[in-house]
Order: structure tokens, then sequence, then C-alpha cells
């Protein structure tokens, strides 16, 4: 049984700020036995990491983190096991990135209104995937506009704020369907900070299959509520550090989610029995 899971990670192909290699290194260093990479609308990640992984003798399962939406609120979506070669797949995961520079385009407009002047250059750095809210708070703590990355959400990029733009819409009975059409688990992602258990249960009725209970910002009191919910409704748990890297989720480290073991090995067991 392997120990050292970490099934939430971030690199370059979305915000986080290593790149695939890179977060393999530090996966090596941290131990870690089974990994994946679960990159915001991109599996761009995968194909560079499944090498590397193979020669570290780290099991990478394949991921993304899909957004969506219920009752307006946004909650995010894992999906594990998904088939990277999937044309539909890809291209769709596409349609959302395209999506993502034309949210950010409006993003820098809103910002300008307000005399905040940030190019898309700016923003763009060393990313090579899905552009989000954190290249820009990066880029707002560059330019001397922000002191800190939230502080930058919190003035400008959080709802309800000037610079917040919702991404493309997609519900959550669409972004299961679609995980599950490209042969993959749909897992409800930190629930502890954007699904109310109500939320999660719909989410079930939609064809969820998992929770992630075990998440950098859920305290242990919300991991045994999580483990406790998944046993009552039939799902399996799951978890990961959320890492980025850098000042985004900067108290999680690759690794340091207390993942148990045996927990890929029914994650496994379940996608296998599907
Ligand atoms: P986006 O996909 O562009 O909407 O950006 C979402 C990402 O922003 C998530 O991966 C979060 O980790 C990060 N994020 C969301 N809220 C905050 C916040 N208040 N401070 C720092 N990072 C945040
Ligand atoms: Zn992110
Ligand atoms: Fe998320
Ligand atoms: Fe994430």
């Amino acid at each position: 049984m392997v120990s050292t899971i970490d099934l939430h990670t971030h690199t370059t192909c979305s915000d986080g700020v290593y790149s695939p290699q890179q977060l393999v290194g530090l996966a090596v260093e941290a131990g870690v036995e089974v990994l994946s990479i679960t990159d915001h609308d991109s599996v761009a990640a995968i194909r560079e990491a499944t090498s590397l992984c193979e020669d570290a003798g780290i099991v990478l399962v394949p991921g993304t983190e899909l957004t969506a939406y219920h009752d307006e609120r946004e909650v995010h979506i894992l999906g594990y096991f998904v088939d990277i070669e999937q044309t539909w797949f890809i291209e769709l995961l596409q349609l959302y990135q395209a999506y993502r520079i034309s949210r950010m385009e409006r993003m820098l407009e809103r910002l300008a209104v307000l005399g905040v002047h940030i190019t898309m250059e700016d923003v763009r750095q060393d990313m090579t995937g899905s552009i989000g809210r954190p290249h820009l708070a990066r880029a707002l703590v560059a330019k001397g506009y922000c002191s800190t990355v939230s502080h930058a959400f919190r003035e400008y990029l959080v709802p309800g704020k000037p610079a917040y733009v919702e991404k493309y819409q997609v519900s959550l009975e669409r972004a299961i369907e679609i995980i599950h059409q490209a042969g993959g688990i749909a897992v409800m992602a930190h629930p502890g900070i954007s699904a109310p258990d109500e939320l999660v249960i719909a989410a079930k009725e939609c064809g969820l299959d998992g929770i992630e209970a075990h998440h950098c910002d859920h305290s242990a009191t919300q991991v045994r509520h999580y483990v406790s919910l998944a046993e009552e409704h039939g799902l399996v748990t799951t978890g990961g550090s959320d890492f980025h890297g850098g000042k985004v989720r900067s108290n999680s480290r690759v690794g340091s989610a207390g993942v148990p073991t045996g927990t890929y090995e029914k994650l496994l067991e379940y996608h296998n029995g599907q």
C-alpha cells in the first residue's frame, strides 16, 4: 500500500508557479508515491509528467479540475483517470482556455477603468496554459498596485469586487458528465471552502463519485465530517495539497495533505469497478 499521496496539484499549465518537471522534482523530494496533476481546464502537463514519474517510480493519476456553477455558486470538480487522448475532451478544454483569455481581457478593462493598468503581457509571464486570477494577482503585486496576492484578491478579484468576472458557465451536471465521458471519476474539490453539504448531495444526484475530504484548507473536524458524509452517501474520498507554489495557498506543500494510506487503492478499485 502506498502512503504518501497527493491527488491535487497545479503547474504552469494552469496557475501553478512550477513547471511539470519542477513539480515532479518536488514530489520526489517529498517522497510522494502517488501524484495527480489537476490543472484547471487542462491536461497539458500529464504527457510530460508521465515519463518523468515513470523514471522516478511515482504513480501518476491523470487529472484536471473543472469549474462548475450551481445556483450561482462556483464549485470545482476534480476529474481523475481522464483519457488525455480523446480529441473532443482536449478541444473542450481548449475552448474553456480560450474563454479564460477573453475573461482576462474583460478583467483588465475593468481594472483600467479604476486607473489600474495591467497588460496581457504583464499577466502572461511564464504561463503556458489556462490563464486565471492568480496570474493577474501576481501581476498586480509585480506592478506595485497591491502588496500581496491575497490583497489583490481581496481588493479586486473575488466575487463582488470590481474586476471579478465569472468563467465559462458549465453546470454541475455537465461538468460531471464531461469527466465521465472522458473515462474519469468526478470528485467534489475542497467542499470545506466552496460547497455546502446540500450542494455535495445535489452533486451526488448528478453522478458525483467522490469527495476531496483531505485538503490543506480543511480542519481536522472538516476532514472527519467529509469522511463520514462520503460514507453516508456511498462516495469515495480523495485528498491533496492543492499546491500552486508561490503565494497562492502558501500553506500547502506537495505531499502535505495527510492523505491516508489506502486512498489510492480504493480509488483505483472504484474506477476499475465503474
Ligand atoms: P480562476 O480559475 O481564474 O477563477 O482562479 C481560481 C484560483 O485562484 C484558485 O486556484 C485558487 O487557488 C485561487 N484563489 C481563489 N481565491 C483566492 C484568494 N482569496 N487568495 C488567493 N488565491 C485565491
Ligand atoms: Zn488554482
Ligand atoms: Fe479549486
Ligand atoms: Fe486546485
